[in-house]
Parts: structure tokens; C-alpha cells; sequence
């Protein structure tokens, strides 16, 4: 995967109150596939680079490893958040060490944020994840 650079630490991104760590990550998939508006893109020297004009993500991607990667089974995945999705954007948390969870969640706001990754099935070839 092709980024130029790597998004910063924010509590959007991310929870550690416990153990378990979870991040929110959105898929850049959906991003193309909602016909998003904040999604813009550029090319450069023969490649397409995207990005997110509201900084959802931090990163610029080459379009067409994203295309291709959505060509296989697990897709092009997610990316960690940085700022405060929007209601178009595709995002999902991910509880890191679920197995070290030891009583309920402190920060139950930003666990339910988003949908669980887990419960995110493979993209089939072809299909955005
Ligand atoms: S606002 Fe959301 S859907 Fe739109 S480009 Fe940014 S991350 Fe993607
Ligand atoms: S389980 Fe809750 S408190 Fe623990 S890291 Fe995740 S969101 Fe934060």
C-alpha cells in the first residue's frame, strides 16, 4: 500500500482507558463507493492519488492499488480515524485485545460509534468491503 504520510494520534482514532485498546478505522471503499463529495483525488505522475478533505483520514492513497486490492478477498481494509467521521463515512471499531477485557467498558460512547469490525464480512471479489 502506497501512503505518503501517517495520520496523527487523536482521540477520535482511538480509546485506551482499558486494556482491550480499540480503534476506529474507516474504509476508504466506501468512501469511493458513496460518491462522497469530501473525497478528492488528484493525479501525479501517472498515479491517482485520494485523500478525505474533512481529514476522516489522514493519508493519500494510490487509487488503483485500492481498486485492486477491493479486487481480493479481504479488500483494501480500513484505516485508523483522525477526525470525527461524518455520517457517509463506512467506519467500524476494532477492540484490539478483546480477551483482556475485565469489566464493562469505561467509554461506552466510543465503542458504539461505530459497528464492530469483526462483524465485518470479507468483501466478495469484486465488491467494496
Ligand atoms: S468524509 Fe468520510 S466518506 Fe467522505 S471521503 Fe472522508 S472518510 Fe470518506
Ligand atoms: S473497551 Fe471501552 S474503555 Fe476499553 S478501550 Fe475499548 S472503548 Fe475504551
Amino acid at each position: 500500500m502506497a501512503l505518503i504520510r501517517l495520520p496523527r494520534e487523536t482521540e477520535a482514532g482511538g480509546c485506551r482507558r482499558c486494556a482491550v485498546g480499540c480503534d476506529r478505522v474507516v474504509y476508504p471503499a466506501g468512501c469511493v463507493d458513496s460518491g462522497c463529495p469530501r473525497l478528492y483525488a488528484y493525479s501525479e505522475h501517472g498515479t491517482t492519488w485520494v485523500g478525505c478533505l474533512a481529514k476522516v483520514f489522514a493519508v493519500e492513497i494510490d487509487l488503483a492499488r485500492l481498486e485492486d486490492a477491493e479486487l481480493t478477498r479481504h479488500g483494501f481494509g480500513g484505516l485508523r480515524v483522525v477526525g470525527e467521521p461524518l455520517a457517509q463515512c463506512s467506519v467500524a471499531v476494532d477492540r484490539t485485545f478483546e480477551h483482556r477485557a475485565v469489566g464493562p467498558c469505561r467509554n461506552p460512547g466510543f465503542l458504539h460509534s461505530a459497528p464492530p469490525a469483526a462483524a465485518r464480512a470479507p468483501a466478495p471479489p469484486g465488491q467494496a468491503a
